[in-house]
């Protein structure tokens, strides 16, 4: 990745800066991606509007690198509406009550050993695990089977059909049996339907867990935002975990979730295996979501637009007569990122042929530019303001000579004649010039 980032800044390095047209390009490729990582439609448009503000009004147009930049805010805006600094879970309460919710196959079980686990080794706690999904004997099953897995007991009770009791029992268990953590697992249907939403009511308010979680399958896409909303809306869930994050689910839906429910997601599970399970980190998220490389790369293709349209701009400078120090600055930032002078004008018509001979190497490049440094903006504008006394200033600002100052002007002055020529039509007399 870090790789990727280098290469592609070093290309955009040199460049000037990224107009407010290709600051919207880059976006609109920005929502894309977005939409392609399963973000819902309102929230990357939102999102981009957001960084476009962010982008124009941190100047991004003016700063040195502006494709560094602009994948930072982009960056920093998709981690800020992910959660920012991640967050862990709250382990107050003696035991504490940790309730899973969600669709059935979304991972709750497999979750409830990963967070046993995870409990038990990282924060040297005794859990306890609930079987409370008493509709399928397959599920108790295969708590038991996760339970035995990792050393973690699991409570549950044949025969009683009543879930809140049993999760009102399992605590009275924890509490006898010396155990600090009690995670419930539930039952879940395929869709919401009311049945469920009742029961895990039932037991929400009869347990009042200090953490309920909200598992959900990060492959379900837009589908999971809905879901979200009908249970937080039910339970006022505590946290949010995202499943089945080993594949190439690139895990947009976290974007989405957390801006519709505005609940901080806290783990994910990227794996069968108990030892699948990882804190939640927003800024991580947001590198999976961009695929950082595929940004970077939006960001030059902007860049290249950029090119054509400075050059559209400066036609019409030269038309003008506005042509300045400023652009004859950014024409040798263009030369220097493509390396050869001669490349450059060779694509002028006619400019080629002129320049020849001109052996600019990167000293020159410098020196130049030390001297268009000492410049005011006035004078950039204005060329024409630098009497003896300017001259003498610049050439002691810059620490090159009179002699030097003069020839830059004096090249300055025939580039932009050469350039007013090829505007207004007079490629013919240009011809003769050159030739003459
Ligand atoms: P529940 O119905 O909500 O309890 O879901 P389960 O815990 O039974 O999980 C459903 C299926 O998803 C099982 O086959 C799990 O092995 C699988 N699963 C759960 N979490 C992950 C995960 O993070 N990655 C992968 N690849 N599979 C997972
Ligand atoms: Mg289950």
């Amino acid at each position: 990745l870090s790789d990727k980032l280098d290469k592609a800044l070093h290309v955009l390095k040199g460049h000037g800066s990224i107009t407010e047209v290709n600051v919207a390009e880059t976006l609109k490729e920005v929502r894309r991606a977005l939409l392609d990582a399963d973000v819902n439609f309102k929230i990357a448009k939102q999102f981009t509007t957001t960084v476009k503000e962010k982008a124009l009004g941190q100047n991004v147009l003016t700063t040195l690198q502006p494709g560094q930049l602009m994948v930072k805010i982009v960056k920093d805006e998709l981690t800020q509406l992910m959660g920012g600094d991640a967050e862990g879970i709250n382990l107050s309460g003696t035991p504490t009550v940790i309730l899973m919710s969600g669709l059935q196959g979304s991972g709750k079980t497999t979750f409830s050993g990963k967070l046993a686990n995870y409990l038990k080794t990282k924060k040297t706690k005794k859990p306890l695990l609930v079987a409370c999904d008493i509709y399928r004997p397959a599920a108790i099953n295969q708590l038991h089977v996760v339970g035995e897995q990792i050393g973690v007991e699991v409570y549950s009770e044949e025969g009683n059909q009543d879930p809140v009791a049993i999760s009102q029992n399992a605590i009275k268990h924890a509490k006898s049996n010396g155990h600090n953590i009690v995670i419930v697992d539930t039952a879940g249907r395929l869709a919401v339907d009311e049945e469920m939403m009742n029961e895990i009511s039932n037991i929400h308010k009869a347990i009042q867990p200090q953490e309920t979680l909200f598992v959900v399958d990060s492959m379900t896409g837009q589908d999971a935002v809905n879901t979200a909303k009908t249970f937080n809306d039910i339970l006022n869930f505590d946290g949010v975990v995202l499943t089945k994050l080993d594949g190439d689910t690139r895990g947009g839906a976290a974007l989405s979730i957390k801006s519709v429910v505005n609940k901080p997601i806290k783990f994910i599970g990227t794996g069968e295996k108990m030892e699948a399970i990882d804190v939640f980190y927003p800024d991580r998220m947001a590198d999976r979501i961009l695929g950082m490389g595929d940004v970077v790369s939006l960001v030059e293709r902007a860049q290249e637009q950029f090119d054509e349209e400075e050059a559209r701009k400066l036609q019409k400078k030269i038309a003008k007569n506005q042509f300045g120090f400023d652009d004859f600055l950014k024409q040798i930032n263009q030369v220097k990122k493509m390396g050869n002078m001669k490349d450059l004008m060779g694509m002028i018509p006619g400019a080629g042929k002129a320049l020849k001979d001109v052996d600019i190497d990167d000293d020159a490049f410098k020196h130049v530019e030390a001297i268009i440094h000492s410049m005011t903006p006035a004078e950039r504008t204005k060329p024409a303001l630098l009497d003896a006394s300017r001259k003498k200033r610049i050439a002691k600002g810059s620490g090159r000579t009179i002699q030097e100052v003069n020839q830059l002007l004096k090249q300055f002055n025939q580039m932009s004649k050469m350039m007013k020529m090829m505007q207004g039509g007079g490629g013919r007399k240009m011809m003769q010039m050159m030739q003459g």
